[in-house]
């Protein structure tokens, strides 16, 4: 068993900081973040270029640009026409609170979010964490796949964020980083396939272990 702050400092000193997350502005992280669902990075890179040279990365642009226009321009990351509705709706909301600032000013911020039609917990915690500046901690698969390895902790959204919340300083720098570090070693060793040998969790990993103790 490895207590968060204990996987959160191994973390830290195996790939550094991560200074997420990648956006010019408030408002460009939160389309990133519905852009991003189901998607690789590399193609939501690709949408929001094409989206700041149409000067699209404004909410009352998007808001106005017709659907057919902002699905063609959004198409790399998929799903695009949902991802169109689901930004327009975030659009709609955000123009109708007077600002992006005002937006994410709002109290219960995440809840708000979360009433916005196909915005799920995990992008509306994202949206929480990295542009309203609220200290939540996102759980996403690679999150979820890593404790249930490390310490066998699984269940829901909210079980695995509790636990982790429990066991962390409330931060948003260190859960901003803390994200995107599992994230690092989700996409790259704690893989589907994972390549324990260079885990730097693998001294206390359970799953680790367990293949050490049984090969
Ligand atoms: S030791 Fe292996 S199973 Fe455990 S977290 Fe690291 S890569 Fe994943």
């Amino acid at each position: 068993m490895l207590e968060p702050m204990e996987i959160y400092y191994r973390l830290m000193e195996y790939f550094g900081p991560q200074d997420w997350w990648p956006a010019e502005n408030d408002f460009e992280m939160m389309v990133g973040a519905i852009l991003t669902q189901n998607v690789n990075w590399n193609n939501v890179e690709k949408a929001l270029s094409a989206l700041r040279d149409e000067d699209l990365l404004d909410p009352n642009m998007l808001l106005e640009v017709d659907e057919s226009t902002l699905q063609e321009l959004i198409k790399p990351t998929g799903f695009y026409r949902q991802k169109t509705k689901r930004l327009k709706r975030l659009c709609r909301a955000v123009v109708e609170a007077g600002s992006t600032q005002e937006f994410l000013e709002q109290k219960d911020l995440e809840r708000k979010l979360l009433d916005i039609k196909g915005i799920g917990p995990e992008t509306a915690d994202s949206i929480a964490l990295y542009a309203g500046d609220v200290p939540v901690f996102v759980v996403d698969s690679y999150t979820k796949r890593i404790l249930k390895r490390v310490n066998r902790i699984e269940g829901s959204y909210k079980k695995v964020q509790n636990y982790l919340e429990g066991g962390t300083e409330r931060d948003v720098v260190i859960y901003g980083e803390f994200h995107a570090l599992l994230v690092e070693l989700g996409k790259n060793i704690c893989k589907k396939d994972p390549d324990c040998r260079i885990c730097p969790l693998k001294s206390s990993c359970l799953i680790a272990q367990k293949n050490v103790s049984t090969s």
